[in-house]
């Protein structure tokens, strides 16, 4: 049986404190000793204030960076950014000013080491310091996430993957939802966080995980040494089915889901939890799957009134499939894989998912007919 730790909480230090102390107390059992060296990886996906709910927010870190250092460790904080330099997503998140007081070390995640995962993917390269930890606390934030539904803690390992390997392989194992999940859940399983503490005290709904989504208050923070309990249990607080999350249905079909799961303390109920727009990424016979993709599954499409003509989405872009005019962004929607690194990367939220036309009326019919 695995357990998840469940507190109601806001980001009001003097009460979030002493609650995420006796979070990490009850999870901790001798796990971080005096002089062990401790390596928190929070979501740092890009640069963005606590009130976008993007990233994890800064008090969550302090308190947990407060409970290392009380216990004689040593501690690291380190992400790989999807966008912005480390720098900035440090200095816009206000993590940098909320804990300049504290004995902790800021450091990027740039150097790889190989590490097998197991068939298909096999060999994978993962941050060398996140390998190296001898405990490694995982803060996710809860978001959704329009390609995976969901991002919690299994999904955010996927910052082990430094730079622009990551769009290395969502090329390779993006273009199916259930492979790429697969996937994660592998990286999850290698990388072996101690604990996992899920921030969903402001977190985001709709088109998520970046601009593109709202921030929705929930006010709870999640901790379990299990994230794929973890993960079940933040998917039923919000009303979504387990194994509708890719993750999770990885974790079940590779034997990873916990048998039971003793949620102690307060979970609320999320009514009317906004998700993402997500239809079927691939299906059907291989010979037609290019075409479906290209005249019914949503597709990134930018807006022109909020482009800026940056150019951060094509040079994200791993099937180089956005073309640059001066302003204007041309597609090839036959090379495109959607795996939506563009539209997660966008500083200024222009861009978006849009189903084609014909794939509207492919939807509508599936729908009158089920
Ligand atoms: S869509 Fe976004 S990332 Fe791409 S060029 Fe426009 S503003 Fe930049
Ligand atoms: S255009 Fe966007 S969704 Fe398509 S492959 Fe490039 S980054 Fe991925």
């Amino acid at each position: 049986m695995s357990t998840v730790y469940a507190s109601v909480a806001s980001y009001a230090y003097d009460e979030l404190k002493p609650k995420l102390f006796e979070m990490m107390r009850s999870m901790d059992m001798g796990a971080i000793a005096q002089g062990s060296r401790v390596l928190v990886k929070p979501n740092l996906l890009a640069p963005a204030s606590p009130d976008k709910a993007m990233v994890t927010h800064p008090m969550v870190l302090r308190a947990v960076v407060e409970y290392v250092l009380e216990k004689g460790a040593s501690i690291q904080v380190s992400d790989s950014p999807a966008m912005g330099s480390f720098q900035r997503v440090l200095k816009e998140s206000g993590i940098r000013a909320a804990l300049r007081d504290l004995d902790v070390e800021f450091q990027e995640f740039r150097s790889s080491v190989v590490a097998d995962v197991g068939a298909p993917f096999h060999r994978i390269e993962l941050a060398r310091d996140a390998l190296s930890a001898e405990v490694l606390i995982n803060l996710p934030k809860l978001k959704t996430h329009s390609q995976m539904l969901l991002t919690l803690g299994v999904k955010n390992l996927f910052g082990c993957v430094v730079g622009y390997r990551k769009p290395q392989w969502h090329m390779r194992a993006g273009v199916d939802r259930e492979m790429f999940g697969l996937l994660l859940y592998r990286i999850y399983s290698v990388v072996k966080p101690a604990f996992t503490i899920l921030d969903g005290i402001l977190a985001m709904e709709g088109q998520g995980p970046g601009r593109s989504g709202s921030p929705r208050h929930v006010g709870v923070v999640l901790g379990s040494t299990d994230a794929v309990a973890l993960d079940v249990t933040a998917s039923r607080m919000v009303g979504v089915d387990p194994l509708r999350v890719f993750t999770n249905l990885a974790a079940a079909k590779a034997g990873g889901m916990p048998h039971s799961i003793h949620v102690a303390g307060k979970l609320p109920t999320i009514e009317n939890y906004a998700l993402p727009r997500i239809t079927p990424l691939v299906f059907g016979p291989r010979i037609t799957r290019k075409h479906m993709r290209k005249y019914l599954i949503q597709r990134p499409v930018p807006n022109e009134r909020l482009c800026t003509g940056c150019g951060e989405c094509r040079r994200i872009c791993p099937a180089g499939a956005i073309l640059q005019d001066g302003k204007k962004l041309l597609f090839d929607y036959d090379c495109c894989i959607r795996c939506y690194c563009c539209i997660e990367v966008c500083p200024h939220g222009a861009m978006k998912a849009e189903v084609p036309p014909l794939g509207r009326v492919f939807n509508r019919l599936i729908q009158m007919t089920s």
